[in-house]
């Protein structure tokens, strides 16, 4: 069966390509986009998180089009630098390195993590990193500062393969708040979930084609 995250990948990726044709995203930001770690379901939900606030709903369309492709380009610049910067620290082994780590561990606690995404859905967190992190300086400040205006999720949030489910591209170089966040703290996070659901997989969708409706329209 196809999943929503299947569908928004494949419309995200057919719009991106008549983007990238007249220019309207630049070459590094398709390039990021076919990229089965970049983290599409992330965007969308962020997408979905500013629909729901006034600057948004009150913006007109061209406002929209162009805070949305700010997002998209700034989006794709970190994560190719995080991409070069996992590939040099892996040997040159890179995003499949990371995606097998997490999938088997023991990098990431396993048994309660379903890889929601959603304790990583957070504009900045505290930058406290183990003292002897290889973290560069600027990106510990990028995750406490934040990747500025209409972001809502982690700098280093990806997606697992293309799966919709969540990937951390420096877990194991992550900061002391995401090593706490454990099973009681996710139980906790599960719990308001049931009352305060992410997203709305109709939302989703809608969301998803307003996307794609968006980046390829002049
Ligand atoms: S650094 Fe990793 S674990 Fe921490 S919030 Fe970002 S994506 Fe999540």
């Amino acid at each position: 069966m196809v999943t929503n995250a299947e569908h928004a990948r494949k419309a995200i990726l057919r719009s991106a390509r008549r983007a990238r044709k007249v220019g309207r995203i630049t070459p590094a930001a398709a390039f990021a986009l076919r990229h089965r770690c970049f983290p599409i379901t992330y965007l969308i939900r962020n997408i979905l998180t500013l629909q729901r606030e006034d600057p948004w709903m009150h913006g007109s369309r061209r406002v929209q089009k162009n805070r949305l492709l700010r997002i998209l380009e700034e989006r794709a610049r970190i994560f190719l630098e995080v991409s070069k910067w996992i590939r040099e620290k892996s040997g040159g082994q890179g995003w499949r390195h990371q995606i097998e780590s997490a999938i088997e561990g023991p990098s990431l606690p396993s048994g309660y993590c379903s890889h929601c995404g959603g304790c990583c859905e957070i504009a900045s967190g505290f930058p406290d990193f183990p003292p002897d992190t290889a973290i560069p300086s600027r990106w510990q400040r990028l995750f406490g500062d934040g990747m500025g205006r209409g972001h809502r999720f982690c700098a280093f949030l990806w997606e697992l393969d293309a799966s919709g489910r969540s990937l951390c591209a420096i877990h194991p170089w992550r900061s002391n708040p995401c090593r706490v966040f454990e099973e009681e703290e996710c139980d906790y996070f599960m719990k308001d979930l049931k009352t305060n659901p992410l997203f709305d997989p109709k939302a989703f969708s809608v969301t998803c084609r307003r996307l794609s409706h968006l980046i390829n329209r002049g």
